[in-house]
């Protein structure tokens, strides 16, 4: 079992390999695969640091002006 949810404080975060998604101007970085925990109740979920910190590097490389964050960039 998963720490309980910060969020909703009923759920518990599972681990789970996502996708990150951020809008860049007018394109989506779409990040496949991505380990993250997620709320199996209300659907918080928080990216792993230390993909975070590698995604950083590889956009980094890209030379892409990207900040990439742990929270996740909800799409309306
Ligand atoms: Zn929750």
């Amino acid at each position: 079992m998963g720490p309980i949810c910060p969020t909703c404080h009923t759920g518990r975060l599972q681990p789970r390999a996502v996708s990150y998604v951020q809008w860049l101007g007018e394109s989506l970085l779409v990040v496949h695969r991505v380990p993250a925990v997620v709320c199996d109740v209300c659907g918080e979920r928080v990216y792993d640091d230390r993909a975070m910190r590698h995604l950083q590097r590889l956009l980094m490389m890209s030379n892409l002006d990207v900040v990439v964050t742990s929270r996740p960039y909800y799409l309306a």
